[in-house]
């Protein structure tokens, strides 16, 4: 019998239980530990966020699920992993503390032949003074962050409706920031929002970002060929921001936010501040701050973690000058280099390095986009993981299944007006999310796989996935036939 562990049940750790309950025997354990009773299928926050549908309508409880495909499920936070058990016990286990109600603050060794840890990011508002919900800004990456935050944003349309006028900004909140797309997808949605309910023109919206340029996305940007012409994304977005009425601001590194002001810092060293009535602005992601001790209680957290709390996996993390990193340095099994039974899946991998290329700013503050986190890929690698394990359950020496950044692409679709008959969405894909420079030397991506469209076929495609997906989380019946 083979006991598989999976720490969090977001797309990446709850894709791969699924698969791993499908590919393991019957008498193999599959148990899940993730401190939420729920799953929410966080692309459709956005929609969440500017008031289109409720946050019940993202979640679903998760016990019920696994109850009926045998996965044991256990709502806890697992606060360390022991690979090499005690002097007393070498069996590898997880100390979890639960979060469920009737067992809450109690704390269990959870035992294990194979980890998975895809405990997505730590939302990391407090890098920045006065950031975050509670405080001075809102945020659309939890359900109830949206939930809230759409409550802000219909107050103000109240507000404009009697005539009044308001400042939106919408970006990222630190130099540091990832997932630049869902700042993007927030901002064309409440653009599309204040238009449809008659106050767009008592609104002022900027975007804000720490990318060199718009339509980075921490991917150092996409070309696309459209048209006999290769259009660059700062092109794309920069259009599409045009038409809709929204200015922006790039190169910038939030320092503070103040109740209806924040200050931030340019990559030339100035110091500026903006007024607003509103303001969505994403956290830096780190790890969520697990520990990894040695038999004799030693901590190996260094040897395990990356500094920024994310899992070591089969990456090559050797320091490098920007223009030395390869596609060849992302990891392909996502396995940790010390422990061959710990995976880290997701959000949870530390990255080798950027993929924007990195400013510094004339303070020394660095100012660029983190490396892009998206669903699609932490959905394709907990299921290579999971096909992994199970291939070595059955007898293979080593993991057998890759998805490697610089060899998979990347769908995305970002709803810019969520109405069937009117609304509108960006289309992209992207191959190979990592740019290869020595396969693709001119672009580092095949232009025959990268695109961009917008139009309303995409907004149909976004309603189309958003129930396709939590059909597909449900694990109700097919559900493994429909893509990641
Ligand atoms: C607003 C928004 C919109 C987005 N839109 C898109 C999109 O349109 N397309 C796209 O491809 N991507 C999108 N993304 C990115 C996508 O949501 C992420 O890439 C994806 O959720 C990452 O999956 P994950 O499983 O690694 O992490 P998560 O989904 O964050 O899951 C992590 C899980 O780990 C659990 N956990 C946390 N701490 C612990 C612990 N100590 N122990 C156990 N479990 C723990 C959490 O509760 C959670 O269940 C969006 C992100 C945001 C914020």
């Amino acid at each position: 019998m083979a006991r598989a562990l999976v720490l969090g049940a977001g797309i990446s750790g709850h894709t791969c239980a699924a698969f791993l309950r499908k590919w393991l025997g019957k008498s193999d354990e599959v148990t899940v530990v993730s401190p939420l009773p729920t799953y929410n299928w966080i692309p459709s926050n956005i929609w969440v966020g500017v008031g289109l549908i409720k946050r019940e309508q993202v979640l679903f409880p998760l016990a019920p699920v696994y109850e009926n495909k045998q996965i044991i499920f256990k709502q806890a936070k697992a606060l360390s992993i022991h690979p090499e058990g005690t002097s007393e016990n070498p069996a590898p286990f997880v100390e979890i503390e639960w979060t469920l109600p009737s067992r809450k603050s109690e704390r269990e060794f959870v035992y294990y032949d194979f980890l998975v840890n895809a405990t997505g990011p730590k939302l990391k508002f407090e890098a920045t003074e006065g950031l975050g919900p509670g405080k001075n800004s809102y945020s659309v990456c939890t359900a109830d962050h949206a939930s809230e935050t759409a409550q802000a944003f219909l107050h103000l349309v109240e507000q404009m409706k009697k005539g009044e006028r308001k400042r939106f900004i919408v970006g990222t909140g630190h130099g540091s920031c990832t997932c630049e797309g869902a700042a993007f997808e927030y901002v064309v949605n409440l653009e599309f929002e204040l238009r449809a309910r008659g106050v767009r023109d008592k609104a002022e919206i900027v975007y804000l970002s720490n990318e060199y340029e718009l339509g980075d996305f921490g991917m150092d940007g996409i070309f696309i060929r459209r048209s006999g012409y290769i259009t660059p994304s700062k092109i794309f977005t920069e259009s599409l921001f045009a038409e809709r009425g929204i200015s922006w601001i790039t190169r910038a590194h939030v320092a503070q936010v103040e109740k209806n002001r924040l200050h931030y810092e340019t990559l030339e060293g100035e110091q500026r501040d903006q007024d607003f009535d509103f303001a969505m602005l994403l956290p830096p992601f780190s790890g969520v701050g697990l520990k990894a001790f040695d038999r004799q209680g030693n901590e190996l957290t260094a040897d395990v973690f990356a500094p920024s709390g994310f899992m070591k996996v089969d990456a090559d993390y050797t320091p490098k000058p920007y223009l030395e990193w390869r596609a060849r340095d992302w990891p392909r099994f996502y396995v940790n280099p010390k422990y061959s039974n710990i995976f880290a899946t997701g959000i949870a991998f530390a990255p080798p390095h950027p993929v924007s290329r990195p400013h510094i700013g004339r303070n020394g503050t660095p100012i660029f986009a983190a490396p892009p986190r998206t669903g699609m890929p932490s959905a394709m690698i907990g299921k290579a993981v999971a096909h992994s394990i199970a291939d070595i359950v059955h007898g293979s020496p080593e993991p057998t299944h890759t998805a490697c950044m610089a060899e998979i692409g990347a769908a995305c679709v970002a709803s810019a007006g969520a109405n069937p008959f009117t609304g509108t969405a960006a289309s992209m894909t992207v191959f190979p999310i990592v740019p290869d420079f020595e396969k693709y030397p001119q672009y580092g991506r095949d232009l025959n796989y990268t695109s961009g469209e917008i139009g309303l076929a995409g907004h149909w495609i976004k309603i189309i996935l958003h129930h396709m997906f939590l059909y597909k989380a449900h694990l109700r019946p097919g559900w493994s036939l429909i893509p990641e």
